[in-house]
């Protein structure tokens, strides 16, 4: 899903007043605790109830208009138990409608007790385990207007103020499905397939999932458009959307693979509507075909994709047709690359919302990236100045608080941001090869922020729990303060870390380049303390420093010349040296030391390999081959770094 601009501001601003930072392993902790149905209107016993069984099939069958939220029909509903004796089935549908009755597949009456949000349907012989139940739920009434969704309303009814079309559409994410069909709202029961049949007006259109197998004549003006997808669909990418509306098709065509792909776009009547977002809409299929490049064949592939527009602030992923209320080349990016992340995979629970949310936003920036390179370097900028405005972790801390689960800076913005990092410390091979697999491994299911580090370290052979822990778990991003200078033919560099808000430091290679006339050259440091001092034989005059040139990193960062910085200097302070240099491991000073110096010994990298106290005969026989730096320090503080080749 995502909202226009003008919206989020406001939400951030909200959300910087509301917020507190947490502590890494704290939040994480809160977040599986709290993560219940607090905002599903189910107590915890409801809760249960519901998970007893598996949904398998839905067949919504509605009467809708696009003058008017009020609906009438049925759902058919075939679950399978999960339990040894099921003996109540309960569902979800809002106060405001009224079930007429509730039919077996034998059209025996079920007795049932609607209390509130919640239907009790007494069973007359349990179920046992694995047997199927299959009923059917007729209703009617009128979707309530508390705009109690991430956008609006569950079900509304408005005219486009641009084009004048009026159109019924629902949005349900998250938790608002339930105020137009009854359903079970649980992110990790996917639908296995499902039909959507809409009897409306014949001036109207219906978009909904997978393919339309029938429009079906019906007397009094009317027709049904019949819809059925065999993909499994989570309860909050169900939609129907009405309306007058013309169809615009094209086809992708995925690399490797020998069919085509369905782009099915149900755009305003006006022909205003079309012409004025061609250029997004035909944006569609260069979109589709590089995400099935990079992240895997298109989920949807025997169906279709596909948009329907709808007069509200934003895009919304529902699954083979995404509800389009502002088409631009970002919002369709985002919408199509949410059906690998999001629909295909789902997050299992709200909480690991940024899989879904910093995916999707961090589609926006590659699909500019490969299709628009021009375009690119403004859309990295504006991802990460809109990071900046974040309070908090990424990880969703309270999954009651709607406005928090869809945060424009958390979740969308520094989610996509993390996962640029990620790209940076995997390199492109093995970040798209964990894209492709958690698309396979996980394919119409769910997966969890654990779920996916475990994929990460798994496909990697390393441990990266540490960025998890940094960049998702944890609060803030790094500032560098950084000086440097030339002097001697030697390079300085000074580099200090501290988080921008109440976390820990964050542990990354910074690359540097350094300008030269005779050529640019190259260094990646190992960042991963409140400080680090280097120093670099260099020829060449350095004319400038540039840290982090391909922008991977979300952070502040000043970078001075500082003519003081000159550390090999220090080296009077001490007045030693060190032979036999180069040496096989074996070290001496001269003159003999007269106290304890602490010797640290530092690769190029800036990592400290060793560490030794003592006043004579340092033994580094264990380092590997290579040009180190050491370290000097005696009890007064006094420093001295020396140059050191092991043989
Ligand atoms: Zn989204």
């Amino acid at each position: 899903m995502k909202k226009v601009l003008s919206f989020c501001l406001i939400l951030c601003a909200k959300l910087a007043l509301a917020q507190t930072p947490h502590v890494c392993s704290l939040s994480k902790q809160n977040a599986f605790q709290k993560n219940s149905l607090t905002k599903n209107n189910l107590s915890a016993a409801q809760a249960s109830l519901i998970e007893k069984y598996d949904v398998g099939f839905h067949h919504l069958s509605l009467a809708v208009e696009r003058t008017s939220t009020a609906i009438k029909g049925n759902v058919r509903t075939i679950a399978r138990s999960k339990v040894a004796a099921l003996d109540t089935f309960l569902f979800q549908l809002h106060a405001n409608f009224t079930v007429d009755s509730i039919l077996g597949s034998n059209q025996n009456l079920y007795a049932f007790t609607k209390l509130g949000d919640v239907t009790a349907v007494i069973l007359p012989q349990s179920i046992g385990l694995n047997q199927t139940i299959d009923l059917t739920i007729y209703y009617r009434g009128t979707p309530p207007s508390g705009a109690s969704a991430a956008i609006g309303n569950g079900f509304s009814n408005r005219a486009s103020p641009t084009y004048g079309n009026q159109i019924t559409w629902s949005l349900s994410q998250p938790y608002s499905a339930y105020e137009w069909w009854p359903c079970k709202q649980s992110l990790q029961d996917k639908i296995d397939s499902i039909f959507v049949s809409v009897t409306t007006d014949t001036a109207n259109k219906v978009g909904s999932h997978g393919l339309l197998k029938q429009i079906e004549p019906k007397p009094n003006g009317k027709h049904t458009y019949h819809w059925q997808s065999f993909y499994p669909i989570n309860y909050y990418l169900v939609m129907v959307t009405v309306g007058q509306y013309a169809e615009y098709r094209q086809y992708a065509k995925p690399k490797g693979y020998a069919d085509s792909i369905l782009i099915q776009n149900y755009i305003y009547s006006n022909p205003a509507a079309y012409t004025n977002n061609a250029t997004s809409i035909l944006a569609t299929k260069p979109q589709l075909e590089l995400f099935s490049d990079i992240f895997g064949l298109y989920p949807f592939h025997q169906e279709k994709y596909g948009h329907v527009m709808a007069p509200f602030s934003g895009g919304m992923e529902h699954q083979t047709m995404s509800s389009i209320g502002i088409f631009n080349y970002g919002i369709v990016a985002h919408e199509v690359a949410h059906q690998w992340f999001g629909d295909n995979v789902t997050c299992a629970t709200w909480a690991d919302i940024w899989l879904n949310e910093g995916f999707a936003s961090y589609s926006e920036y590659l699909a500019r990236f490969y299709l628009l390179p021009n375009t690119a370097s403004q859309e990295l900028s504006d991802m990460h100045a809109a990071a900046k405005q974040e309070v908090g972790s990424v990880y969703v801390t309270d999954t009651a608080n709607v406005n928090r689960i869809f945060s424009s800076s958390l979740t969308y913005n520094k989610g996509a941001a993390a996962i640029r990092v990620l790209h940076y410390l995997l390199g492109d091979s093995m970040f798209y090869k964990v894209c492709k697999t958690y698309q396979t491994r996980f394919a119409n299911s769910n997966a969890s922020t654990q779920d996916f580090n475990d994929l990460v370290n798994e496909l990697s052979g390393k441990n990266y729990d540490f960025y998890f822990e940094q960049w998702i778990y944890g609060v803030g991003f790094p500032t560098y303060t950084t000086t440097w200078n030339q002097t001697n033919g030697k390079f300085y560099l000074k580099v200090k870390q501290t988080n921008t808000q109440n976390g820990g430091l964050f542990s990354l290679p910074i690359a540097f380049t350094l300008k030269r006339a005779t050529g640019d050259t190259f260094l990646i440091l190992d960042i991963n303390t409140s400080e680090h001092n280097f120093e670099f034989p260099i020829g060449g005059t350095i004319s400038s420093v540039v840290i982090d040139p391909n922008v991977w990193i979300l952070k502040n960062s000043t970078l001075t010349k500082d003519a003081s910085l000159s550390i090999g200097e220090q080296a009077e302070t001490l007045g030693l040296l060190a032979y036999p240099n180069p040496g096989e491991g074996m070290l001496w000073f001269e003159p003999s030391l007269q106290s304890t110096v602490w010797l640290e010994v530092i690769d190029l990298r800036g990592r400290i390999c060793m560490t030794l106290s003592g006043k004579e005969g340092f033994d580094l026989r264990q380092l590997q081959a290579g040009i180190y730096v050491l370290r000097l320090r005696d009890q007064e503080g006094r420093q001295q770094m020396i140059k050191y080749q092991k043989y």
